[in-house]
């Protein structure tokens, strides 16, 4: 298990390829935003292009491959933005996959969880106090707050405020803050992709792991991966689990072309 957080060195997409394809069965594991596609202002407009929709509905044809991307994002929505025969999705970090015949297999356990994630939304509106810019996700299992078009300053004091105010709660339910690429998440202690990994290990334990992510909640999953790589999406170098590093969601596009 690669535990030692290192600069991954780049690599390019068809050496990355050339790496991958040569294995007999592979678990082809991404995350959505700022992965397989750009980030974008809001999360509404960050979708796949058809060119991207063809070679993962192609990857997922081919019997060498499985596929699942795994992000923080909400399970329904990833399947309405993801309609790929074949594809495993994992929302909210894990806490539900979607199979590919369309199963919800909830993978967190804790009970109670959506009533207080729902009393935090209101703390975080609380904060917000209708200033624009922000955006506040009710993921049921966790909460994300959205500051990218919040401007500096204003998202630093509602940041604090809601810090400030949640902590109690978060406390009593064992709940951890987590810090991503303008956003803040509220979600259960333990709650993360590399469940999601751990799962499809179990039912795939041949095949050789590839987890391709680009943020924080990304390096759970890297932690997890035993037999296989984790590739940092990253146009910096930048300490990570990972081992090895693209630079953009196109080089990412470009890997999966040549796979594919
Ligand atoms: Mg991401």
């Amino acid at each position: 298990m690669n535990l030692n957080r290192n600069n991954p060195p780049l690599i390019s997409p068809a050496n990355l390829a050339e790496k991958v394809a040569g294995h007999k069965e592979v678990l082809l594991m991404m995350d959505y935003d700022g992965t397989l596609v750009s980030i974008m202002p809001r999360p509404d407009l960050a979708r796949p292009d058809k060119e991207l929709l063809k070679i993962l509905e192609q990857l997922c044809r081919l019997p060498k491959y499985t596929l699942a991307v795994l992000s923080g994002r909400r399970p329904e929505e990833l399947r309405e933005l993801l309609p790929v025969p074949g594809l495993y999705l994992g929302g909210v970090h894990g806490a539900v996959i979607i199979s590919p015949d369309g199963d919800f297999i909830p993978l967190q356990a804790r009970t109670g969880v959506e009533k207080i994630i729902t009393t935090l939304c209101k703390l975080a509106d609380e904060c917000i106090k209708n200033q624009p810019g922000f955006l506040i996700e009710n993921k049921r299992y966790a909460l994300a707050i959205h500051y990218r078009l919040a401007g500096f300053e204003p998202a630093e004091k509602v940041l604090e405020s809601f810090i400030k105010e949640s902590k109690r709660l978060r406390r009593q339910f064992d709940l951890e803050l987590l810090k991503g690429k303008e956003i803040l998440e509220v979600r259960p202690k333990g709650l993360h992709k590399g469940n999601a990994v751990s799962w499809l290990k179990k039912n795939l334990p041949q095949a050789f792991f590839v987890f391709l992510g680009d943020d924080t909640t990304d390096e759970d999953a890297f932690k997890c991966i035993e037999n296989g790589l984790g590739v940092l999406v990253s146009e910096h170098l930048r300490p990570s689990n990972a081992s090895l590093r693209l630079k953009s969601p196109l080089e990412v596009q470009k890997f999966l072309e040549l796979l594919a």
